[in-house]
């Protein structure tokens, strides 16, 4: 569904991602760690064009979505949901009405069409009751159960997470990550950055360790926590667990 191939990405002299080889498969969620400055936000945004590539090539649902001319980048756009550590919710619109906008004017749903779909999204994170209520009433862990909501009710192919508890109060994570398993229950490809290593064990169908701009170890999660090759990754481990 997703596939990084040889991804390049510089910002003026320095390299930030070098030679990123990366699949997603449809269904699956993998998940990426990797120390801060790594370069996993920077892949993540690759994977929408919020950042341009320097070389190399990203495909999703079979379209080289690198080779999207620059005025053609929103349809493409809708494929790919995007969750960040921030909610960015629109303060003065209910949550049903966040939930909608992006349906009826990107997607050109109709009013009532959106509604109900926003409705079965709210239901599906545990937010139906909130519907009316605007974001400033809600914690951050259901403010972010509401981005969750917003990018899903657009149909992605596939759902990106860039840290998406790292903001939360210690006792808000799991809400978020119970509903992103409950996603990937239901079929949702996913590529999560998070340093919420009991998740990833537990979740996650592959983990990806990045350091320094490289993929320096992929596998599943029992190898790559139970029998790390790398120095540089027990090194990680050892300091985050
Ligand atoms: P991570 O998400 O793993 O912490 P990032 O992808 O945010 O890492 O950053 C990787 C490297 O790229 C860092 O050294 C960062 O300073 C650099 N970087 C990120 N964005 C920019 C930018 N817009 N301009 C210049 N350097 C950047
Ligand atoms: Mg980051």
């Amino acid at each position: 569904m997703l596939e990084i191939h040889a991804l390049e990405k510089r910002f003026d002299q320095t390299e930030v991602l070098k030679n990123i080889d990366l699949k997603v498969r449809e269904g699956e969620l993998v998940f990426v760690i990797g120390p801060s400055g790594s370069g996993k936000s920077t892949m993540l945004r690759c994977c929408n064009r919020l950042e341009e590539p320097t070389s190399g090539a990203i495909m999703i649902d079979g379209e080289r979505i690198t080779d999207i001319p620059r005025r053609d980048l929103d349809k493409m756009r809708l494929k790919v949901g995007m969750v960040f550590q921030g909610f960015h919710l629109y303060p003065h619109m209910s949550v049903l009405k966040n939930v909608m906008l992006a349906q009826v004017k990107a997607l050109g749903r109709s009013k009532p069409e959106a509604e109900a779909r926003a409705l079965e999204m709210l239901d599906q994170v545990g937010l139906k009751h909130k519907a009316h209520a605007k974001p400033s009433e809600l914690s951050g862990g259901q403010q972010q159960r509401v981005a969750i909501a917003r990018a899903v009710a657009l149909d992605p192919k596939v759902m990106l997470f860039d840290e998406p508890t790292s903001a939360l109060d210690p006792e808000l994570v799991g809400s978020v990550l119970k509903v992103m398993k409950e996603l990937r229950e239901k079929g949702m490809t996913m590529l999560v950055v998070s340093h919420e290593m009991a998740f990833a064990r537990e979740a996650a169908d592959r983990v990806v360790f990045m350091d320094g701009g490289y993929v320096i170890e992929q596998g599943p999660p029992e190898e790559i926590f139970g029998n790390p090759q790398s120095e540089r990754l027990k090194t990680f481990l050892s300091r985050v667990s």
